[in-house]
């Protein structure tokens, strides 16, 4: 693998010369939330055309200043990933699948017109901002850090074309557990709003996607419900995702079905980490095409027993009913289904060291 310094960064260092105090922090890690508070460093580094990456710090963390005609604020372009440090079983912490979280941020990166960052740099800011954190690991129990990588357009320039100037960002936030273990099946809601078309930005991690989302996902929450769910934007008949969640179906032959990653669907770490531990387990895991006809007949008849959905946030969380305008149906019982259940337990046993790691998930930062 190349090295940090084949890309030609070192890393400065300066710890945060007011961090907050032992106290508040206790506090705050006794009960933490998602999203909400953030730990005192971040990494950043600049890339400028013609000398690439440059400048990489990990420092205390500061609001960052933007030109006004900066081209993130005006075109969007803005990708990220989100990923978490696990405390391990043995006390040390670990990553899972950092690599695959830096492949795909190029990935973004390239449809976004962005520039790459070498793999082992992503990874290496990771790295250093949990070393630089390593105090803000919740106290309760199914914590971890969650870790926001991101990059932005900082270049002054109001033309349309791919910025010069980019900045790459990484934060830290303590984190809950989403839903305590048993997690409450959720409601979702069939929106006729569209997420991603043929040809878009679907697959890229990027916040404008997001951005379209929150008018659908306001719908939802409105009518009730917890979360939407998205159709394709040609037939408006196979289901895709959520908002930020991939899908699954368990039917009752003991086979399993995601929707097939078509270019308008995210490729989840954790979508991809499900359908490896299902096949382990001698699973029947299909990637093909679900329509919502299909998914409210076999929920009707039986065939169809569980609904759950995954992302890193959340890990796995049951769908127990669906609603469109044609009516709503219910998922098996309702409630967490066994497979459900049983592939979370195995996947969150890896993430936290309490079982083997076959496939080599888990990077030990010792
Ligand atoms: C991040 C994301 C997911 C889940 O991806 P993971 O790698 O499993 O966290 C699913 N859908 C969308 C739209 C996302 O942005």
């Amino acid at each position: 693998m190349a090295t940090l310094a084949d890309a030609g960064l070192q890393f400065t260092s300066l710890p945060h010369p007011a961090p907050m105090s032992a106290e508040r922090r206790a506090q705050v890690l006794a009960n933490p939330g998602f999203g909400t508070n953030f730990s005192d460093h971040m990494v950043s580094i600049d890339w400028t055309e013609g000398q690439g990456w440059h400048d990489a710090t990990v420092g205390p963390r500061q609001p960052i200043a933007l030109d006004p005609a900066a081209a993130v604020l005006h075109y969007a372009q803005e990708i990220f990933e989100g990923l978490k440090a696990y405390r391990q079983a043995d006390g040390g912490i670990a990553l899972f699948r950092p690599m695959a979280n830096a492949a795909r941020f190029n990935q973004s990166a390239a449809r976004l017109a962005m520039p790459a960052l070498p793999e082992e740099v992503f990874v290496e800011s990771v790295r250093q901002l949990v070393a630089a954190d390593r105090d803000w690991f919740p106290t309760v129990e199914g914590g971890s850090l969650y870790l926001r990588p991101f990059m932005i357009a900082t270049e002054a320039f109001l033309g349309v074309r791919p910025a010069r100037q980019y900045k790459f960002l990484v934060i830290a936030s303590p984190a809950g557990n989403y839903f305590k273990s048993g997690a409450p099946a959720v409601s979702i809601w069939v929106s006729e709003y569209t997420r991603a078309a043929p040809g878009g930005t679907g697959a890229a991690k990027c916040g404008g996607n997001y951005a379209a989302s929150l008018v659908p996902q306001g719908e939802a929450i409105a009518r009730g419900h917890d979360q939407v769910v998205f159709l394709d934007a040609a037939e408006h008949k196979w289901i895709e995702e959520l908002g930020g969640m991939n899908l699954y179906f368990v039917f009752d032959d003991g086979t399993l079905l995601t929707p097939e990653l078509t270019g308008t669907i995210l490729p989840g770490i954790t979508r991809d980490s499900l359908l490896t531990l299902a096949r382990d387990e001698g699973l029947t895991v299909r990637e093909g095409r679900y329509s919502l006809d299909q998914w409210r007949e076999d929920a009707a008849s039986g065939k169809l027993v569980e609904t759950f959905a995954c992302g890193t946030a959340a890990v796995v969380t049951p769908v127990g009913k669906v609603a469109s305008r044609d009516g709503e149906f219910t998922v098996g019982s309702g409630g967490p289904g066994q497979l459900t259940q049983r592939l979370k337990d195995r996947l969150v046993s890896i993430q936290r060291g309490q079982a083997a790691d076959p496939h080599g998930w888990v990077t030990k930062l010792g």
